[in-house]
């Protein structure tokens, strides 16, 4: 059995904010499944393929006993990226990175200390339910917007989650008690009502989903409609939220706006390859790729209505990606209702 006080320690030495351990008992299947069954998870195909593995991490680790979830803030109001499109999570540099390392370095050091331990780490990626787990070891609860909420940093935090095949010996107890109450802020803020109540968010309708998993297709006019400056991710239904009001500065250089973030959608529409390749590696935005951002700061040009990009938006019209140009022909429509 593994002693929990050392481990608190040797999480916040690695750069953590929040650690806390649950035990690693399989998850009731209703609400994915229910989710999954109503269509909220749009195109994402991968999020019903390895429900078993989700809904029990011994799959993902035989033997396994524990899930240690740990929390990052990553809130930051740079002058420099004020006004900024862009959710705020991606501004720096690639959150899965940074906690990639934070966690590489907690497990080393964890196998130092008990040689032989099996571990499986996620950040994000691997099938895990990582707000279940953060819930379940204390740390916070699931608000009405779907975002983990923690006592002290709000809902403007990253999770990442370990998972052992060791006991420890301090357990969270569960969600922490629910802030929400009567309140409905973000469900009336929404501009798309993807927030379908419950802490389920509706994929199909989320503007998340519509600027960075839609890669494929337009984006329906009704969704698109609303990308007011806003083109990769959408924090609306957190920056209404009063359980935010007051968020703490994440002094770390690595959530550091790049220099990305410091461009209006009329620079990012325009982006040149060669300036894509220079900004956009190392961040969170990559996961769109170049022609979807594009795609994206165009339909934000014409929902601006923005006069001063009538010139790229006639030029755009030629573009050779077809994401593109069908975006900058809607636009230009815009422009000229
Ligand atoms: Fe609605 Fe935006 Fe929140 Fe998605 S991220 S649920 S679109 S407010
Ligand atoms: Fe809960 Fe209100 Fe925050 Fe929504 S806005 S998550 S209802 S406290």
């Amino acid at each position: 059995m593994l002693p929990t006080a050392p481990l608190r320690d040797l999480a916040r030495s690695v750069g953590f904010d929040l650690v806390g351990f649950a035990r690693a008992e399989p998850i009731p299947p209703t609400f994915i499944m229910e989710w999954l069954e109503a269509g909220f998870a749009a195109d994402m195909d991968w999020m019903g393929e390895r429900v078993a593995e989700r809904l029990d991490v011994d799959r993902l680790l035989p033997g396994a006993r524990t899930v240690i979830s740990f929390v990052n803030n990553y809130w930051r109001d740079d002058e420099v990226s004020v006004g900024s499109p862009i959710a705020r999570y991606a501004r720096g540099r690639d959150y899965h990175s940074t906690l990639r390392d934070r966690m590489k370095a907690f497990r080393k050091a964890v196998i130092r200390m008990s040689p032989g331990l099996g571990t499986y780490g996620s950040v994000d990626s691997g099938p895990l339910m990582e707000k279940v787990w953060a819930a379940r070891a204390g740390l916070g609860y699931v608000g009405k917007n779907g975002c983990f909420i923690t006592e002290p940093y709000g809902s403007w935090v990253l999770l990442a989650t370990l998972i052992l095949d060791a006991e420890v010996d301090d357990y969270g107890t569960g969600p922490a008690a629910d802030r929400c109450g009567a309140c409905r802020r973000c469900l009336m803020s929404c501009p798309t009502g993807a927030l379908v109540g419950n802490g389920r968010v509706d994929a199909r309708a989320c503007l998340s989903y519509q600027t960075i998993e839609n890669r494929e297709q337009q984006v329906p006019e009704a969704f698109r409609l609303k990308f007011d400056n806003l083109i990769f991710g959408c924090d609306i239904c957190q920056q209404v939220c009063p359980l935010n009001r007051r968020p703490v500065f994440a002094e770390h250089p690595r959530f550091a706006p790049r220099a990305v973030a410091e461009l209006g959608t009329l620079e990012l529409a325009g982006l040149t390859p060669t300036q894509y390749e220079e900004l956009i590696p190392g961040t969170a935005l990559a996961r769109a790729r170049y022609d979807v951002l594009r795609r994206n700061a165009v339909y934000a040009l014409g929902v601006a209505r923005q006069a001063d990009s009538r010139y790229l938006l006639e030029k755009l019209c030629g573009d050779s990606s077809e994401l593109v140009r069908t975006a900058a022909q809607w636009a230009l429509c815009k422009l000229d209702p």
